[in-house]
């Protein structure tokens, strides 16, 4: 339950709000929000900082963190393989509410936004009272505790190269069992500069070295065991790898 409300206008202070006891940063608020088991808080909702916005320089995008699911979608700024990642992340209700910082504070397990995200390579840029720094998003991913208290501006990527996404789910628009994208930088396919990332196969989307796929040990549910995702991650790896070697697009 929301106790207090706040709306700063500048980042200083929301830095300052969002350092007090029990106050919990709001983007969309379709995470937050739906959150019945948070007790009492203080609200600090980040939507009249202007974080919002895609641009595009040198090869990179940059995404405000407050730009919505549906302004990706719609943005020809944004490569296409994360234009339909974001689409698929949610309905078109939530899109238009939900943001690129909320789903990474949100670290669903299954968002294919955020294993695109990690086989661009994002860099997060994030705000504490004393510093502006970049973190990869595989590090966020990898330690939760970095965002903190801290807030996120923005999201980098490159807007080059090839990428490639597939999945398999019980149905076409059902969430994934496992879903893989990859994306190789412009100059092409050498090593290291392939990056693989899937979700299905960890408790959060993460980065895949394709050598080891049968190294990996993804959780079994009623969508499928362990060793039925291993098998659909070596496939999909297969195919979208493919995909980017070849210099296409999927
Ligand atoms: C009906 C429904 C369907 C959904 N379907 C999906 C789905 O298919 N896939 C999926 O992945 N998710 C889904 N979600 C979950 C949620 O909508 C997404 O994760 C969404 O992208 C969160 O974005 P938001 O801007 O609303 O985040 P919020 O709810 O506002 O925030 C989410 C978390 O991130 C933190 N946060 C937000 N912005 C920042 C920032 N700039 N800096 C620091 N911390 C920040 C918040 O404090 C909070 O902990 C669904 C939710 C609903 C209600």
């Amino acid at each position: 339950m929301i106790t207090e409300y706040f709306r700063p206008l500048t980042l200083e202070e929301a830095l300052a709000l969002a350092s007090r006891p029990d106050a919990v940063i709001i983007a969309g608020g379709t995470s937050v929000n739906a959150d019945a088991g948070r007790s009492g808080a203080n609200a600090v909702d980040l939507q009249a900082l202007g974080l919002e916005g895609v641009e595009s320089r040198n090869g990179t995008i940059r995404i405000g963190a407050m730009t919505l699911l549906q302004d990706l979608v719609e943005s020809d700024l944004v490569p296409d393989v994360l234009r339909n990642l974001a689409r698929r992340e949610a309905p078109s209700t939530i899109r238009n509410a939900a943001t690129i910082g909320g789903t990474i504070g949100a670290m669903d397990p299954e968002s294919e936004l955020l294993a695109g995200l990690l086989a661009y390579g994002a860099i997060v840029t994030l705000a504490t009272a004393d510093s502006m720094t970049d973190h990869s998003l595989n590090d966020i991913l990898s330690d939760p505790g970095l965002i903190g208290r801290g807030i996120m501006t923005a999201v980098t990527a490159p807007s080059t190269g090839f990428a490639a996404a597939d999945r398999t789910g019980r149905t076409p628009m059902d969430r994934p069992i496992v879903m893989a994208v990859a994306h190789v930088s412009a100059e092409g396919a050498s090593p290291g500069s392939v990056r693989l990332a899937m979700t299905g196969v960890a408790p959060l989307p993460v980065i895949v070295d394709s050598e080891r796929i049968g190294d990996l040990d993804p959780p079994s549910d009623f969508r499928g065991s362990s060793e039925y995702r291993r098998r659909l991650a070596s496939v999909l790896a297969a195919r979208v790898l493919t995909t980017v070697g070849g210099g296409e697009q999927a």
